[in-house]
């Protein structure tokens, strides 16, 4: 992934339906995510961990 003028880009991702934020740089702990994960990377499988929605329903902030 690039990165511009060499400064870090971290995306956040919203959950439509929750409001829950999946943060790069975090991760997702509980699921077995590691930090500086990109949301893109995730399994395909892989659900909001608190609404059990689907990837598709997050949208870029
Ligand atoms: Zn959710």
């Amino acid at each position: 992934m690039a990165t511009e003028n060499g400064g870090e880009i971290m995306d956040i991702y919203v959950c439509g339906i929750c409001g829950h934020e999946y943060n790069q740089e975090r991760g997702e702990p509980d699921m077995g995510i590691p930090p500086g994960v990109d949301f893109s990377q995730l399994p395909e499988d892989w659900r909001c961990p608190i609404c059990q929605a689907a990837r598709s329903m997050f949208k870029r902030q």
